[in-house]
């Protein structure tokens, strides 16, 4: 399968059949295995042989998903997890514990804000804010003996910055750090952050790559390239205890980062998704690259409808040429944008209320990156529990309304828009 392009990895990567077995990936709806002997179960308890002992760890069906998902994004391994939200937490805190920090771009998903900012603060670990028009040296100011990693979303959510990938793996490298990225919304269709310099991705594989709503669930994706030997990560290097002084970059090599999440962090925090949620994004990955394509042809059609609309005072989307983020969205994103695209309607909340409200395809939902188009209004739903500072930080205006353009035909959505900015002239 590694010859293969990756639009042919996503229709037929990970499971592939031998003589007279399912076509389909099976779904292992089992928590456990049967052995031949007591001696191999120890083994596999001691990490010494491969194989399967609880599904809370591992599954064959979440092992397939896991496999192709990793195939994709380039990397050597992956885990999946309940949710963005658990993939985020355990990526972090992988390789970070009470009294240590991190670095975190501040235009991030608000979940991920309320994670870092205020669920990590109480296990005492410390989230530093920056933004892409600090300086290095700037950013440097805020780096110690203490900082663990940077971290980023490739495309903000949602405030649409472009992340300079390029940049903050320099940067991290620099001081021995990995760089993680949220790569949710561009998908490895669009951008694979491991080919510019990223050591670990993240993806709320909730959004674009099940792309249905059906399933909520996270993904964590190794890049295996980054050196954990450098005296800085010994819960990487040094024994651990809990599984009988197991060293896991002498043992496992380039998967010890990815290992050890799996058999320490999702064994002891037990946010392990079904089989069947598997075997759904599964599914849903066979079409990624063409769902991306579209999502993304649609949007920049959109855009350029919305920004010659009088009735819209700013349109925000990477591959609009009037984007701040333009020259980074060409470099980054050169295949497309996704279908998400920020603006501000005349006449600020109400109008934007208003507008939402005369949509007729176009759904209000608490969701983005669904084959349907749909619509939300950050600043009273999603990131409401953020202070006026923090909307600012994350890129978000009280007028911003984030529409998710779907994958229908877009001349529907467009004559939806238009007859929703008419009904918005009536006010
Ligand atoms: C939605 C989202 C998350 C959180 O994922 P859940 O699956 O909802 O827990 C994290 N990061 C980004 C960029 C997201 O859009």
């Amino acid at each position: 399968m590694s010859d293969y392009l990756i639009e042919t990895k996503c229709v037929q990567g990970a499971y592939t059949p031998e003589n007279g077995e399912p076509r389909v990936m099976p779904i292992y709806q089992s928590t456990t295995y049967k052995y031949e002997s007591a001696d191999h179960l120890g083994k596999l308890f001691d990490l010494e042989a491969p194989g399967h002992m609880y599904s809370r760890i591992s599954n064959p069906t979440l092992a397939y998903f896991e496999e192709k998902v990793s195939m994709l994004e380039g990397g050597v391994g992956a885990m999946f997890t309940s949710s963005g939200q658990a993939a985020n937490l355990m990526a972090v805190l992988n390789i970070t514990s009470s009294g240590q920090n991190f670095i975190a771009l501040s235009s991030i998903y608000g979940g991920t804000v309320n994670l870092f900012a205020v669920t990590m603060k109480r296990m005492g670990i410390e989230v530093r804010f920056v933004t892409p028009d600090m300086t290095d040296e700037e950013i440097e100011a805020l780096i110690d003996e203490n900082t663990r990693l940077i971290f980023g979303e490739t495309i903000a959510n949602p405030a649409l910055n472009v992340l300079d990938i390029e940049r903050y793996a320099t940067l991290a490298h620099k001081h021995n750090m990995p760089l993680m990225v949220d790569n949710t919304f561009a998908t490895p269709i669009l951008c694979r952050p491991f080919e510019y310099g990223a050591d670990i991705v993240i993806h709320s594989t909730t959004k674009y790559i099940d792309g249905h709503a059906q399933v909520v669930g996270g993904i964590i994706v190794d890049g295996g390239k980054f050196n954990w030997d450098n005296g800085k990560y010994p819960e990487l290097t040094e024994p651990d205890e809990s599984y009988h002084g197991v060293k896991y970059t002498q043992q496992f090599g380039n998967l010890a980062y990815i290992t050890k999440a799996r058999v320490q962090l999702m064994r002891d925090l037990g946010t392990t998704p079904s089989p069947f949620s598997a075997f759904l994004l599964n599914t849903s990955l066979e079409s990624l690259h063409l769902r991306m394509e579209r999502h993304s042809e649609n949007a920049l059609k959109v855009a350029e409808f919305l920004e010659g609309n009088d009735m819209i005072t700013w349109v925000n989307y990477p591959l609009l040429k009037s984007s701040n983020d333009y020259s980074l969205a060409k470099k980054y994103l050169n295949k497309g944008a996704s279908g998400v695209i920020s603006f501000g309607v005349k006449g600020g909340r109400e109008a934007a209320t208003k507008f939402m409200d005369s949509l007729k395809l176009a759904a209000i939902v608490v969701h983005v990156a669904d084959c349907r188009t749909s619509v939300l209004h950050p600043a009273s739903t999603t990131h409401r529990q953020l202070t006026d500072q923090q909307l600012i930080g994350a890129g978000i205006t009280p007028d911003l309304i984030r529409l998710s353009v779907g994958i229908e035909n877009v001349e529907d959505i467009i004559s939806d828009i238009k007859q929703a900015l008419e009904a918005v002239k009536c006010l």
